[in-house]
């Protein structure tokens, strides 16, 4: 495949040095695998996540007869690249939604650090379920009560794509916001209301002590991590920071349409066995993606 071609194109090295090799074997790959780390630290992937997946890797390879046909590198790369792909899963992962028939909306809670993108995930996701095939009645909700300037920001972004926002101010804690939003869209037919809270620049324990709160007060069907695919190395301990607390369902990484080569994807999927569902690529308010396991492999090692 071209994809295929474009990975053993970049891994020149371990090409060159397993061509004429009938097996791979300790010695024979060691270089190889060298390359491979480098291309996975490279792309930001946790050290952890990364010895991990070598040690995976090469278990795999050591001994495994050369296929006729096949080049010793080429087969290397594929291993690695299959490794990649079955650690972030085989293809995209659908975003929760209730049965039809259901009496309560379907509820998709966003958490992250501050500046992660949620707010803007929010309004993102908003505008994506309302143009499903079978388009959903969404209703966004402001939990963030610590800045008056997220809640304003999520009013005008839900204006933009013609979204009511269910806002109770600063005063009122979160997590009876978020109840009243829900009983608001029974009442008012919304069936899926996404709900953005508050962020920290780090990590704290009255963030997720809030953060379980609202997510006892409402029971959501989806608890979405949102992560900035800039976070590079630390993406692994925001993920199981959140994912004690909480146990996220899934992740979105944003900021994608940066230059950063996605490793973050990497350590959410290792660390949380969760899937990333979506990723962000630019500002605006439709530019999100499904996220596809494929693209992000060759993405991480090129
Ligand atoms: P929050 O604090 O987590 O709610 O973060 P915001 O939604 O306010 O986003 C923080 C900044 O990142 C804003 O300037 C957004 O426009 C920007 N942003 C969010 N998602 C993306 C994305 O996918 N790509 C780019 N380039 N910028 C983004």
């Amino acid at each position: 495949t071209m994809l295929f071609d474009s990975l053993a194109g970049q891994m020149s090295e371990t090409m060159r040095k397993l061509q004429g090799s009938d097996k791979l074997t300790e010695k024979n790959v060691e270089s190889s695998v060298k390359e491979v780390r480098r291309a996975l630290l490279d792309a930001d992937v946790n050290l952890k996540v990364v010895n991990s997946l070598i040690k995976d890797v090469k278990a795999r390879a050591l001994g495994e007869k050369v296929l006729e046909g096949v080049k010793p590198g080429q087969q290397f790369i594929k291993i690695i690249y299959d490794e990649l792909a079955r650690i972030m899963g085989s293809e995209a992962t659908p975003l929760a939604r209730k049965d039809a028939s259901a009496e309560s909306p379907t509820v998709i809670l966003l958490a992250g650090l501050q500046g992660a993108g949620k707010t803007t995930a929010a309004a993102k996701l908003a505008l994506y379920c309302k143009s499903e095939a079978k388009p959903r009645r969404v209703l966004l909700c402001a939990c963030d009560v610590y800045r008056p300037a997220a809640i304003e920001q999520l009013k005008t972004l839900g204006a933009s794509i013609d979204t009511e926002v269910f806002a109770m101010g600063t005063d009122v804690e979160p997590e009876r916001i978020a109840r009243e939003a829900i009983s608001y869209a029974k009442k008012n037919k919304f069936d899926t209301v996404i709900v953005d809270t508050a962020g920290r620049q780090v990590i704290d324990t009255k963030l997720m002590a809030e953060l379980k709160r609202v997510k006892n007060s409402v029971t959501p069907d989806e608890i979405l991590l949102v992560v900035d695919a800039m976070t590079g190395q630390e993406a692994a301990n925001l993920t199981r920071a959140f994912n004690d607390a909480v146990g996220i369902t899934g992740a979105i990484l944003t900021k994608l349409d940066g230059d950063t080569r996605g490793g973050a994807a990497l350590s959410v999927k290792q660390v949380s066995g969760r899937p990333i569902k979506f990723v962000g690529v630019g500002e605006k308010v439709e530019k999100l993606e499904p996220f596809y396991p494929e693209r992000m492999a060759s993405r991480i090692l090129g």
